[in-house]
């Protein structure tokens, strides 16, 4: 990542014609939120001197509370490559503070900071990520609403002319690639009109601001496709939904802690800790991971997807799978997580999990090779096998049983997030859907 001073930035706005800058954070849902300001106002943004009003922020504060602060990540600055010949826009991404100075509790990107310092005290100095966001693209009618059509019957690695997603997926790449993305890989998924880009890992924080980039981009160009991209996790019945799986390593002084080329697989008695921890607490973080009541719909048997706390190193039924690479590129991949989370909740939780395996050297159980799809509900309980949560509502109360996941999120995020999902799992749980209308109405 390039590194930033104000000097540079004020030079490299006049040199490329800059004339907004956007000010970008992410809300407790996962939702980018931004305030656009002139060029003129930079200079009070690099003073950390923007203010905005924290009550219209879902999950923020209350009215009493409401201003605050935007201190921009100077080394998050970026021009987009699509914007007018009046000049360009540029954005930072911000962490949030109140007005007394202080870093605001509920900014989920500080708090993933937060968590990111507890691991340093362990000794480990670097935590990351390289996600995997899946996603649809569906055509937009006449009036630029999403349709349920998709534009191609393509399945995994297809190309052209089956898969006509791909000068979309093309144009994204390009776009990403302009603003600063190493692009690993680009395909078809296994899904019709379902899709994947791979970008190159990076520390927590980074990747997370990379996934939100990435999904603004993915949209903006979709829609001058004349297509709709939605990361919502599993949006048709009967075939693969999408997820973000998380490849995960520490690092300590540049060294891959997760890899021992004398361990059993290769892997560290740190990498055994942390997917313990993982393993362990996976039934209380799933609600931040999973956190939309159609994640769950996602969760089910038979579509690559986990549905069960497991790690394997070959298969890929497991929530845990141990990709084959050793040496600096060790990681564990968490196959759960999908695109609708959080990214920097998600992160906060997962590192939280696993470095309470490695404080408490925590034993993972042995890994399991088989398809556990095919397994029966005895032999997985014969191999301590245990089932994610099957609802958000579940999720949610296993949530609020476990101190590490909560602590993980401290108490403004999390007494927010779960007052923000028993509303979202209320509203699910009175509506009346068609599937009911299918299944009862001539019934009885
Ligand atoms: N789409 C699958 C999921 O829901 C994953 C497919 C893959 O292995 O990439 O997690
Ligand atoms: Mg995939």
């Amino acid at each position: 990542m390039a590194k930033y001073t104000k000097e540079d930035i004020f030079r490299i706005v006049q040199e490329e014609n800059v004339k907004y800058i956007r000010l970008q954070f992410t809300d407790i849902l996962g939702t980018i939120k931004n305030v656009e300001i002139p060029i003129s106002q930079l200079e009070k943004a690099l003073d950390n001197k923007m203010m905005f009003d924290g009550s219209s922020i879902e999950g923020f504060v209350r009215i009493e509370e409401s201003d605050m602060y935007l201190y921009p990540d100077l080394d998050t600055f970026v021009i987009f490559p699509w914007t007018s010949e009046k000049g360009k826009v540029a954005r930072f991404i911000c962490d949030i503070y109140n007005a007394d100075g202080t870093p605001f509790e509920g900014c989920p990107r500080y708090n993933l900071k937060r968590v990111l310092k507890e691991m340093e005290e362990l000794g480990f100095t670097d935590f990351n990520l390289g996600a995997e966001p899946e996603f649809f693209l569906f055509k937009l009618d006449e009036k630029g609403e999403p349709t349920l059509e998709l534009n191609d019957k393509g399945g995994y690695f297809d190309l052209a002319p089956t898969d006509l997603g791909e000068n979309c997926r093309r144009d994204i790449v390009l776009e990403l690639e302009e603003m600063g993305f190493e692009i690993e890989a680009s395909h078809h998924e296994v899904a019709p009109g379902q899709h994947e880009i791979d970008f190159k890992y990076a520390n927590a924080i980074r990747a997370c601001d990379d996934i939100q980039t990435f999904k603004l981009v993915v949209k903006t160009v979709a829609r001058k496709h004349g297509l709709h991209a939605t990361f919502m996790p599993k949006p048709l019945f009967g075939v693969n939904g999408s997820g973000m799986h998380c490849n995960l390593s520490l690092f300590k002084n540049g060294e891959n802690a997760f890899f021992d080329p004398n361990g059993e697989l290769q892997l560290s008695d740190t990498a055994r800790h942390f997917i313990a921890g993982v393993l362990k607490h996976a039934p209380n973080f799933t609600a931040v991971t999973n956190p939309t009541v159609n994640s769950y719909k996602r969760l089910v048997p038979g579509y690559e997807a986990p549905c069960y706390v497991a790690w394997s190193a070959r298969n890929r039924s497991p929530l845990i799978r141990i990709p084959a690479s050793r040496g600096m590129s060790t990681r564990i991949e968490v196959r759960s997580v999908d695109p609708a989370a959080n990214p920097y909740l998600a992160m906060a939780v997962l590192l939280a999990a696993g470095l309470d395996g490695i404080k408490n050297k925590l034993t993972p159980p042995a890994p399991v090779d088989r398809n556990i799809y095919v397994m029966t509900k005895e032999e997985r309980l014969a191999e301590g096998i245990v089932d994610l949560p099957a609802t958000l509502a579940h999720a949610l109360e296993n949530l609020k049983s476990d101190e590490v996941i909560i602590n993980a999120l401290g108490k403004h995020l999390f007494e927010h997030f779960v007052e923000a999902k028993e509303i979202e799992w209320d509203m699910f749980r009175t509506a009346v859907h068609p599937w009911e209308r299918d299944q009862y109405m001539t019934l009885y």
